[in-house]
């Protein structure tokens, strides 16, 4: 019996992968009071898109989520190539001040936009269509245009 299965867990609880574009409507047990695991993860058959379903990739939330080398912070490279963490703050500062800059030179076609689209990239569309105005940004893509072209045609989602 492995280690997930000796330890107390959670009660299930709704949630929702965001894995890919369908966030599909998953239940989860965490490891406890105050315990970040996901121990289990399974479809939720009460959401109304999907119905219970989930493929495999959601049973490794728990290794997303809680492996010891994701980064938790932003990196900046540094003059070597070698990599610095530095705090948000910091980071979203210079990120707009380098836009900025471009903006400024170039005009704001220079900055292309990428990104949402699927594969867990398609929160930050939420905020594009209003940081790609600030900046005058007027080409754009996202996962759509590329692995995931045919679902997109079939499913009418461009
Ligand atoms: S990765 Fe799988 S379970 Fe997760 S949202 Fe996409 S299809 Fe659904």
């Amino acid at each position: 019996m492995s280690e997930a299965n000796t330890r107390e867990t959670s009660p299930w609880q709704p949630s929702a992968c965001i894995l890919c574009e369908c966030n599909c409507g998953i239940e989860i047990q965490l490891g406890g009071e105050g315990d970040r695991r996901l121990t289990r993860v399974r479809g939720d058959k009460a959401h109304p898109a999907s119905e219970g379903y989930a493929c495999e990739k959601p049973s490794r939330l728990d290794f997303y989520q809680n492996d010891p080398e994701r980064l938790t912070k932003p990196l900046r490279r540094r003059a070597d190539g070698t990599f610095e963490e530095i705090e948000w703050e910091t980071a979203i500062r210079e990120v707009a001040e380098r836009f900025l800059a471009i903006r400024e030179e170039h005009g704001g076609e220079a900055i292309f936009y990428y990104g949402g689209g699927g594969q867990g990239n398609h929160l930050p569309g939420a905020y594009s269509t209003s940081l790609r105005s600030t900046l005058g940004s007027r080409y754009r893509s996202n996962a759509l245009a590329q692995e995931k072209t045919g679902e997109a045609w079939s499913q009418q989602k461009c």
